[in-house]
């Protein structure tokens, strides 16, 4: 049976809060903090250091809410006295795994702020050092600091960290500063210097996801921390759940609404298969995943036959402590395994031919039982237990069923194929944010959009990710959007615009109530998947420009609507739409393929021509969509423009 067949059958559920659909509340902040996440929160904080009144506007609870919510295992990328490794070195190495396509503004702003972050993270109450003394001896852990440090034990630049202590951290210190928090609030669009696409921002207008209200935001400066776009090729209505790796409400409205209005963004074209995001595969993530969270666990085979680790060189490495070491002549190692000069040590990279050849029998386990007792209880205790995903349906179930890490042995196929985040699936299973780096807004280094006043931070910048990363560009927007907001005056609300919004807000109520808002969504995976999948040509991505219009003007208005969460939740999809539009723009704009933006044109079909090394940056202006260019190092000098805005 069906949701719709159900409701017939027995009817609805009454909804449990008042609804107050159209019900108005108008409040002002000088700086207002789209998004509860962990770019969010510290943007809050830093914003309210400086004595200024801030609201935070959060769809869901913020306490737990976004992608660091529920933990962190490692805080990457950090510079800090006990390291020689310098923040241009981290960049460096970025840049190589990414072939250029990584934002070096963002990524050397927080590689240079993430220490200070880190230790103010520990002053609110965050735990970022073996206080207990728990890892005493470890060859990962500094006797002196007792910090614990991931997979490079010589150079030292990856924190261990108990994550889960963050997001609770954060929220009481935003309480302490006075930071207005609104939960269960989705913002639903940006308001902008007298209506106008492209001008200044001055506010931003919100629904209440219980109740319906509705609110107008004024403010003098504005920072969005709203995480990227999600569910645009894959999207499974099913008992699997929402394929998708960030929480289910990071879907793209923050780009959807930011597009609205005017900003640049850039990469949106690019895209990569992934279990992750695929509907038609088991929960892929499993027990958690083998490129950070379970490195350097010793796997097995189903006879007990070990399955070598090797280094970059192919250099089989006997010991556990020798996978967390450079290889020689290795200056530092990544957190990844792509790239060469700081690449991290790996399953032997030819391990499903040897399967295939009977070398290895299957099913693999992950065997922490031979392992140095502190190496498996740093992964079972510290990152298993403090990983988001893994934390409650791993460690603590699997530990309340008697799982013993010392005795038992878990299956794994987290090591096939590969990198597992990234692991063989239908080419058509695509995704955009849901995991590595995405597209995203485009700032300077103020961290300000193109739009004046309007600023962001996180997993809403292109080419972002990362805990750390997320951390401190949201410190410093914060910082920026205070300095910005001190010297600003509040400009008049345009109502007309006001108006507007409320109408795109509200007008899913008088919908024809025939469809879920999960088969709307499922129908825009379908186009991308279709005309926008793994290989494009002008034609297929003309005709996925006409599907999603047709979807928009013809299936959008079928959404039933029935309690104000559901009226949320279509507002998301059709942020979707908006997103899958962008994407289809961004992908009509670059006429070459790529291999590192997982980017085939069958009618430009050479692989990064040097003359399209290069970003692609879109808006859109009233309804047209204008384009422009800037080279791929477009941040240069990273230090001197550093310090001269910082
Ligand atoms: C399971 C998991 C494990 C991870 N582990 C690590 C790790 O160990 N180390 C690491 O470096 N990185 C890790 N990452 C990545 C890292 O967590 C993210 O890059 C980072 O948290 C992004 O922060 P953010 O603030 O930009 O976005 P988020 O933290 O995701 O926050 C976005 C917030 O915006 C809210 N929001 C969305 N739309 C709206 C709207 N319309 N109105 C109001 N609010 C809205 C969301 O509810 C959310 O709270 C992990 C990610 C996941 C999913």
């Amino acid at each position: 049976m069906n949701w719709r067949q159900y409701v017939k059958k027995y009817g609805l559920i009454e909804w449990p809060y008042p609804v107050r659909y159209g019900e108005e509340r108008e409040i002002e902040a000088d700086v207002l903090v789209l998004g509860g996440g962990i770019a969010g929160c510290w943007a809050a904080i830093s914003a309210a250091r400086k004595g200024l009144k801030v609201v935070l506007v959060e769809k869901g609870a913020t306490v737990k809410s976004g992608s660091g919510g529920s933990g962190c295992d490692h805080w990457l990328n950090t510079p800090h006295p006990g390291t020689d490794v310098t923040a241009e070195e981290i960049v460096g190495w970025e840049l190589e795994m990414t072939e250029g396509y990584c934002n070096a503004l963002s990524r050397y702003i927080a590689a240079r702020e993430s220490y200070e972050t880190l230790l103010e993270m520990e002053q609110m109450g965050g735990v970022i050092r073996d206080l207990k003394d728990e890892f005493k001896g470890a060859p990962f852990r500094d006797e002196k600091t007792k910090f614990l440090f991931a997979y490079d034990y010589k150079s030292r630049i990856h924190f261990r960290v108990r994550g889960s202590t963050f997001k609770v951290a954060l929220h009481k210190e935003c309480k302490r500063l006075g930071v207005k928090i609104l939960d269960r609030v989705m913002a639903t669009g940006l308001l902008t210097e007298g209506g106008r696409n492209g001008a200044r921002v001055v506010g931003a207008t919100g629904l209440h996801c219980r109740t319906g209200e509705f609110f107008i935001f004024k403010a003098r400066a504005v920072v969005n921390g709203l995480s990227r776009h999600q569910r645009n090729w894959c999207f499974s209505t099913e008992i699997r759940g929402n394929a998708n790796f960030r929480p289910t409400q990071i879907v793209g409205d923050g780009h959807a609404m930011s597009w609205r209005a005017g900003a640049e963004f850039t990469m949106m074209e690019k895209s990569l298969p992934t279990s992750f995001a695929s509907g038609n595969v088991f929960q892929p993530y499993s027990h958690g995943n083998g490129i950070n969270t379970w490195v350097p666990c010793t796997m097995v085979d189903a006879n007990g036959k070990e399955i070598p680790w090797v280094d970059r060189d192919g250099r089989i490495l006997k010991t556990v402590e020798e996978r967390c070491m450079p290889a020689p002549g290795q200056r530092f190692m990544g957190e990844r395994t792509q790239g060469y000069t700081h690449k991290r040590p790996e399953l032997i990279p030819d391990l499903e031919e040897r399967i295939r050849k009977g070398e290895y029998t299957l099913p693999l386990y992950a065997d922490l039982t031979g392992m140095p007792e502190h190496e498996r209880r740093v992964i079972w205790g510290l990152m298993v237990g403090e990983e988001g995903k893994t934390r409650v349906p791993v460690y603590i179930y699997y530990n309340e069923a008697g799982f013993d890490p010392a005795r038992d042995l878990l299956q794994s196929y987290m090591f096939l194929g590969g990198d597992p985040m990234r692991g063989s699936v239908r080419p058509q299973d695509r995704t955009g944010g849901e995991i590595g780096d995405a597209g995203g807004l485009v700032t300077d280094w103020n961290l300000m959009t193109n739009l004046e006043g309007y600023f962001a931070a996180g997993d809403a910048l292109f080419a972002a990710n990362y805990h750390y990363h997320a951390a401190a560009t949201g410190r410093y927007a914060g910082r920026k959007a205070a300095e910005y907001a001190e010297k600003t005056k509040f400009s008049p609300i345009d109502r007309k615009q006001v108006a507007r919004e409320r109408r795109w807000v509200y007008r899913p109520l008088e919908n024809r109530d025939e469809l879920e808002w999960k088969e709307l969504n499922a129908a825009a995976c379908r186009i991308m998947q279709n005309y926008c999948g793994e290989y494009k040509n002008e034609e297929l991505l003309k005709l996925a420009l006409i599907s999603l219009r047709e979807l928009q003007e013809q299936d959008a208005p079928r959404v039933c609507v029935d309690n104000p969460h559901k009226l949320m939740r279509t507002l998301e999809v059709y942020n979707i739409l908006t997103c899958n539009e962008m994407i289809v723009h961004a992908s009509m704009a670059r006429k070459a393929s790529s291999q590192i933006l997982g980017f085939t044109r069958l009618d430009y079909p050479e692989l990064d021509p040097p003359e399209w090394k290069k970003w692609i940056l879109l808006r859109n202006e009233e309804g047209s969509i204008k384009t422009r260019d800037l080279p791929l190092d477009f941040w240069k000098p990273l230090k001197e423009n550093y310090e001269k805005n910082r």
